[in-house]
């Protein structure tokens, strides 16, 4: 499979501390999406799921993560694999959380066996495009207000989107290159880098 990025520990991308996942490719190419640079299927870091399965248990060790955020480019488009990391993830007791840019009614009905098995591996879904005539003001981790959260488990069942913040994380390199995760509308982002 193919990942674009590998972020071993995030308080950004989703409940606690996470690493996250970005898949590359995506065929779904919502208008004013952040990621572009994740959508063509060539490009990233190949990896087999068992090596990435294994990165989240050395994270879930060394940094105490409570799980992984697979998010895009589109999961769904590498999900035979994905769902592979995600049950390997689970049985290491570590939780699931899946981005994806479809919505639920259609991955379940698309009779598909690798789209059932991530779903059947993924605790926390959020689903929908990204909308930018929609922008999201309160909950966190999601841009549009749109998307919405599907508790697949009972892990986060508990949890309440309204108090929760939403975070963004800025790494400056040694090189000075910045990277930068979780969700920020663009005018906020932009005063945030011109500060960096
Ligand atoms: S599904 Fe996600 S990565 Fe793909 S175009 Fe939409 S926002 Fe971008």
């Amino acid at each position: 499979m193919w990942v674009n990025r590998f972020l071993a520990v995030s308080a950004a991308e989703g409940p606690g501390l996470r690493s996250a996942v970005w898949t590359q490719g995506c065929s779904i190419r919502c208008p004013g999406c952040f990621n572009p640079h994740t959508w063509s299927p060539r490009g990233g870091e190949p990896v087999t799921p068992e090596e990435l399965a294994g990165r989240v248990r050395a994270a879930a060790q060394e940094h105490g993560v409570e799980g992984v955020t697979l998010l895009g480019g589109e999961p769904f488009d590498q999900a035979g694999p994905l769902a592979v990391v995600a049950a390997r993830v689970r049985g290491d007791g570590l939780s699931v959380m899946t981005f994806t840019g479809h919505v639920l009614e259609d991955l379940r009905s698309a009779g598909r066996a690798d789209y059932d098995a991530l779903l059947d591996a993924t605790d926390l879904l959020v689903d929908g495009p990204y909308r930018a005539d929609l922008p999201e003001r309160e909950r966190p981790w999601v841009g549009s207000a749109n998307q919405r959260f599907h508790h697949l488990t009972p892990r986060y069942a508990d949890l309440d989107l309204t108090t929760l913040p939403n975070r963004l994380e800025l790494r400056v390199r040694p090189d000075g290159t910045v990277e930068v995760n979780g969700f920020a509308d663009p005018a906020t982002l932009e005063q945030l880098l011109d500060d960096a």
